[in-house]
């Protein structure tokens, strides 16, 4: 049998004018903004006026450790919001907005996929309603006006050689990784050495992600760390006098976007940090306000459990003031059986060995989960490849480990194949079982906070840390940023800094090689091994295919 593309059934949706889709959350159409006819931005009075409204359940959804094709946590989000509301529950999905680079490489969207996907897809892959545009703008203008301060005279006397603050561009441009800027005589200004990351790894981002409000997201801006003295004193943007004009920027890209499932449900699709040096969530005011809308709120943290949930729960969780109700942690017979040992092109076979194998890795993240306080729900995310003997066999494991797993069917059917999922999901949220705790107070030193994490979620021996960097985290301390979480950025393919060890490993170390201050975000990036922050192009890109057909509609996207 052969199965429509993504695109294909993206494309013969039934979408609702979006007023009426804000109808569904009580939003009135003067309380929406309208981009087009399927997409609204909700407007700033209306999140204010919604605050005493009572708080929905929240359930995060996270997976096991990917392999390289992903293990569908955004359609197992949209599935089950549609499941939730099949159910008769008033709910919503929450999730990231797609960075635009990728997609012309070899990235697949961010919507979704199968029939649960969230519409209008080609939209939301390409410039949506001008969010990540916004926020590269916000992010250069810093940039051009620190080279401007330079330029004219120093007066905060920033040392040429240690400007941090690079620039950024929404593409996988290698070409742009190390540059020389301000080349060509006097009136160019001074050259020195910068670069280009992808805008989705700019601090801007984190922070529109983070901020409660407007004024939050200035203060957040103005703390960011731009350059250093000769005496390493931090230059901030606020010193560059560059948080105000950022703000005005960011205004219209701090409002949360309404779009709709293929089942019309309702959506927000905001923000969209990196993983591995952010925190890879959506917004924390998309977040916040689905909780006032609706009764369950579905949302989804990138990368495996081991970082992306990691991060959900110590850092946006934290400091957000919010706390999962129930998590969905999805695992599929594919990626079971890699985690077991099977190469990718022998999936396709069938191997319950390798897959019950394979279940050492969904074991060992149910137990950090479940460190959290919170309960624990696997949805194994059907394929239609999977064989019944491969998926009882996951479904035995996790009942051996006092667990749940449902089979869920939403990327063939939509929310009739999530209807089992929700239920027992709807039923666990309900059940007042959660008791949400982050796995580090705010006072531990910074380096602790790295072994707990590294102990406790990676299951590591040992921190390898040299002296230069235990000595940084110390000065950070003494600067009064040693309350901070911690942010990993490592592999998301192993709970080692090896992509290459699959399963549930043990006696590794976690050697730490760089250690960064997100001062405006507020977390501190620890680096374990290389982290890439702007991608290339593959050899043959996926834009090589991309066009518009004979209709004027576009092909190639995926
Ligand atoms: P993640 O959010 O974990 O990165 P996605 O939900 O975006 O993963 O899915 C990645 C890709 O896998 C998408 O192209 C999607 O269509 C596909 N996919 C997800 N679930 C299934 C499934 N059950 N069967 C077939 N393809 C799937
Ligand atoms: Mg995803």
């Amino acid at each position: 049998m052969a199965y429509k593309t993504d695109i294909e059934i993206a494309r013969e949706a039934t979408k609702l004018p979006i007023q009426e889709v804000g109808a569904k959350l009580d939003i009135s159409d003067a309380d929406l903004v309208p981009y087009g006819h399927d997409k609204a931005k909700v407007s700033a009075d209306f999140i204010a006026r919604s605050q005493s409204n009572k708080d929905g359940k929240l359930i995060l959804v996270t997976a096991i450790n990917p392999t390289p094709a992903g293990e569908g946590k955004t359609t197992t989000t949209v599935g089950l919001g549609d499941g939730l509301n099949r159910i008769g529950k008033k709910a919503m999905v929450c999730i990231r907005e797609a960075s635009l680079g990728p997609n012309f490489g070899m990235k697949g969207g961010a919507a979704g996929g199968g029939y649960a996907q969230v519409v209008p897809m080609d939209d939301m892959n390409l410039h949506f309603t001008g969010d990540f545009h916004a926020i590269t703008s916000a992010h250069n203008l810093l940039s051009a006006m620190i080279d401007n301060h330079i330029y004219w005279g120093n007066e905060e006397k920033i040392d040429m050689r240690r400007v941090v603050w690079r620039r950024v561009i929404d593409m996988n441009d290698r070409a742009l990784r190390q540059i020389t800027t301000s080349l060509g005589g006097v009136s160019n200004g001074f050259p020195r050495e910068s670069g280009f990351d992808i805008t989705v790894a700019s601090e801007v981002m984190a922070i529109l992600c983070l901020a409660n409000d407007l004024d939050d997201l200035q203060k957040r801006l103005g703390d960011m760390i731009v350059a250093y003295r000769r005496d390493r004193t931090p230059v901030y943007a606020r010193d560059i006098k560059a948080d105000g004009a950022m703000t005005v920027l960011l205004k219209d890209a701090m409002q949360p976007n309404l779009v709709q499932s293929l089942e019309n449900n309702p959506a927000f699709v905001h923000g969209g940090p990196f993983a591995n040096i952010a925190h890879g969530c959506n917004s924390v005011v998309a977040t916040k306000t689905a909780l006032k809308l609706a009764d369950y709120v579905v949302t989804e943290a990138g990368f495996g459990a081991d970082l992306g949930a990691e991060k959900f729960m110590n850092i946006k969780c934290r400091k957000a003031g919010i706390a999962p109700d129930c998590v969905v942690l999805v695992a599929t017979v594919r990626a079971m059986k890699m985690n077991g040992g099977v190469a990718k092109g022998d999936l396709g076979d069938e191997n319950v060995a390798a897959v019950t194998k394979g279940c050492a890795n969904l074991g060992r993240h149910i137990e950090n989960l479940k460190s959290f306080g919170v309960p624990v729900v696997v949805a194994i995310n059907h394929f239609v490849t999977d064989t019944e003997a491969e998926v009882q066999a996951v479904k035995d494991y996790v009942h051996n480990q006092g667990s749940e797993a449902v089979l869920s069917r939403h990327w063939e059917l939509g929310g009739e194949g999530a209807e089992e999922l929700a239920r027992r999901v709807a039923e666990v949220a309900d059940s007042g079982m959660a008791a949400f705790s982050p796995i580090y107070p705010d006072e531990m030193s910074l380096m602790d906070k790295i072994d707990t994490i590294a102990k406790r979620i990676y299951r590591a021996d040992e921190v390898l840390a040299d002296q230069k960097i235990r000595n940084q985290l110390k000065d950070w301390e003494d600067q009064g940023y040693g309350n901070l979480p911690i942010c990993m950025a490592k592999t998301q393919y192993s709970f080692t800094t090896d992509p290459s060890r699959r399963g549930a490993p043990t006696g590794h170390s976690l050697p730490v090689r760089e250690v960064r201050l997100s001062a405006g975000a507020g977390f501190i990036v620890v680096i374990c091994g290389e982290i890439m922050t702007m991608p290339g192009l593959p050899r043959v890109p996926a834009s090589e295919s991309i066009h518009l057909n004979d209709n004027g509609q576009i092909e190639g996207l995926f």
